[in-house]
């Protein structure tokens, strides 16, 4: 599939749930109120929706929500998924908070998932609690060392946020380094409305890179994979770390993904508000030869990129609807 600007869709990010165990203050309110199960594609649909996708030329599935490892079941849609692999499909692969990954990373193996993204923004249990409102740090420390255990390659994905976890960031580096993990710093991005300030949150990760240059070598690479991410090898620790700027960089001109929320609407832009709804169309009782001409419909619509600005005198957010919605 081609977009009108040339880009090629190779990659589809699923939300499968919108629920998470946890609240992370970037992400959700606290009090966060979620879809109605009528609402959720089931299990068959979205493998449905995964294997039209699959079909027009999809090479990389990402699983996540919400919290995917939450939603009741979900081996069973991994296992189907799996099942595409080397029949179109090159990669499925997941990014999770990692709480449950203790319970599961075997059972993601088997279905032929190679690399997970862990979510994990600070080492200090007290600072995780106060970000995830009442995560235990705990519980996603031995979800990882289980990932690695049953042979998961792992990216450790952190948001950086002033004030919050600005200095922990150091360890964060150094700690993935003694672990043979890469890194991935994002920006807080103004999704959904939360309880915070977003303003109050924002910390640009230029100022981040400067700071942490004064005690690692960083040399850019030419490493990159079609998503907002620039990366640059730590030449002490021999890993890579990487810079997700979409508020600072422009990196739509390479976009290569679209994403499907848990109910079927389909993003051609995670900073836009054009939708597809795949879910009618699937409800509606369409063959496979329908649900495909929908997603080639949606697809020639991509826009050229978003238009986040950080706006601060509002603490609004850019789009109304959370990551967790979106996927992330
Ligand atoms: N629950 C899983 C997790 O936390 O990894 C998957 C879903 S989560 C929405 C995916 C990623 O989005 C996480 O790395 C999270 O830190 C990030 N995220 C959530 N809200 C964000 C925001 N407002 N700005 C930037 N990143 C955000
Ligand atoms: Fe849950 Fe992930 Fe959002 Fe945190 S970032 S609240 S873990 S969905």
């Amino acid at each position: 599939m081609i977009d009108p600007f040339g880009r090629s869709i190779t990659y589809l990010r699923v939300s499968v749930t919108d629920r998470c165990d946890l609240r992370c203050v970037y992400c959700m309110a606290e009090d966060m109120h979620f879809l109605p199960k009528a609402d959720v594609l089931s299990l068959e649909e979205l493998d449905r929706i995964a294997g039209a996708f699959v079909a027009l030329g999809t090479r990389k599935l990402r699983i996540t929500g919400g919290e995917p490892l939450v939603r009741r079941d979900v081996m069973r849609l991994f296992r189907r998924l799996g099942d595409r692999l080397g029949k179109g499909l090159d990669e499925l692969t997941l990014t999770t908070n990692g709480t449950q990954l203790a319970r599961f990373a075997q059972e993601l193996v088997a279905c032929g998932v190679k690399r997970v993204n862990v979510s994990l923004d600070t080492l200090d249990p007290a600072t995780f609690a106060q970000l995830t409102r009442w995560g235990k740090i705990d519980q996603v420390l031995d979800g990882i060392e289980a990932a690695r255990a049953a042979g998961l390659a792992i990216k450790i994905n952190a948001v950086a946020m002033k004030g919050v976890n600005e200095d922990h960031l150091d360890d964060l580096l150094a700690w993935c380094g003694t672990q043979g993990f890469d890194l991935c710093l994002i920006e807080t991005m103004p999704m959904g409305e939360i309880t915070e300030d977003r303003s109050d949150q924002y910390l640009p990760l230029s100022l981040v890179r400067s700071r942490l240059r004064r005690r690692w070598t960083l040399r850019e690479t030419e490493y990159r994979t079609g998503g907002p991410a620039r990366y640059f090898t730590v030449a002490e620790t021999g890993r890579r770390i990487g810079f997700i700027t979409p508020m600072t960089h422009n990196f739509c001109e390479s976009c290569n993904r679209v994403r499907l929320t848990c109910t079927g609407t389909l993003f051609m832009c995670l900073g836009q508000d054009d939708q597809a709804d795949l879910r009618a169309v699937l409800r509606a009782g369409a063959d496979d030869a329908a649900l495909q001409a929908a997603i080639e419909a949606a697809i020639a619509r991509k826009p050229k990129g978003h238009d986040f600005i950080i706006d601060r005198r509002h603490t609004g957010a850019a789009v109304a609807r959370h990551m967790s919605v979106t996927g992330g």
